[in-house]
């Protein structure tokens, strides 16, 4: 049996037997893992308030040789989504966040630079501020799992787009010019390629004093969203959530 205490953020919970609860956890150390808490909603000693998704804990298990869960034995809470107010476009954004990684990440894969991401982002998301994060969270998700095409150039033709719109389709890679485009694809404006270009290279706090209302780089997100839905093969139920929100 081997001991850990590792830093994780909660992603999912599920409930077994009576009171105990599997719960699906991103640690810093081990990559995503899944353990069984005990009585979990019975012992408010061990796990308080720390099981709700995207808490960040740091969580004592133990792991026992060829077994596939872990034995979660408490969580002690470093940052709850829980201490800011939660309304119902904040809880979107933090679902949306539990879902992607709970469906991206492979089990037992550390990823600091992930890992790293998703603080920042539970750190911008607020009540009046969820686009930015959104946006940001979702395309570097697409370039850390190497997805990202190029934002300069046409993906087919290697012709930069310089000042021009660039065309994507929901069920192909890349970005193409006008002369590759193909019917019925969507827009990514000049200003939403020149903000991706930024978003690569400045951390998600140099954007946090910027207005960003959620029609600000709209095409960019959903071209962020369904290069991520295309690559999983499925569509995010809490990005249908976002659009509802008119994301
Ligand atoms: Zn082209």
């Amino acid at each position: 049996m081997i001991v850990h205490q590792a830093e994780a953020v909660v992603l999912r919970t599920w409930p077994i037997h009576e009171a105990d609860l599997i719960v699906s956890l991103f640690t810093r150390d081990q990559g995503k893992i899944k353990g069984i808490a005990k009585s979990a909603s019975k012992s408010r000693r061990r796990f308080g308030g720390a099981l709700e998704p995207m808490t960040h804990v740091l969580a004592n298990y133990a792991e026992k040789p060829r077994q596939e869960l872990v034995r979660l034995d408490s969580f002690e809470i470093v940052a709850s989504p829980l201490s800011n107010s939660v309304d119902y476009t904040r809880a979107a954004a933090l679902a949306f966040y539990a879902e992607v990684l709970e469906e991206i990440l492979p089990d037992r894969d550390p990823h600091d630079a992930v890992f790293r991401l998703l603080l920042a982002a539970l750190e911008q998301t607020h009540t009046q501020n969820i686009w930015m994060p959104v946006t940001y969270f979702a395309l570097w998700i697409l370039r850390l799992m190497g997805w990202m095409p190029d934002v300069m150039r046409c993906t087919v033709g290697g012709e930069p787009f310089a000042g021009r719109p660039a065309y994507w389709h929901a069920h192909a890679d890349g970005l193409v010019c006008i002369e590759h485009k193909r019917l019925a694809g969507s827009t990514l404006s000049p200003e939403s390629q020149a903000l991706a270009i930024r978003i690569f290279r400045q951390p998600m706090a140099a954007f946090s004093e910027e207005a960003w209302p959620r029609s600000r780089a709209a095409d960019l997100r959903r071209f962020a969203i369904q290069g991520l839905e295309r690559h999983l093969e499925r569509r995010l139920t809490t990005a249908v959530a976002l659009a509802k929100l008119g994301g």
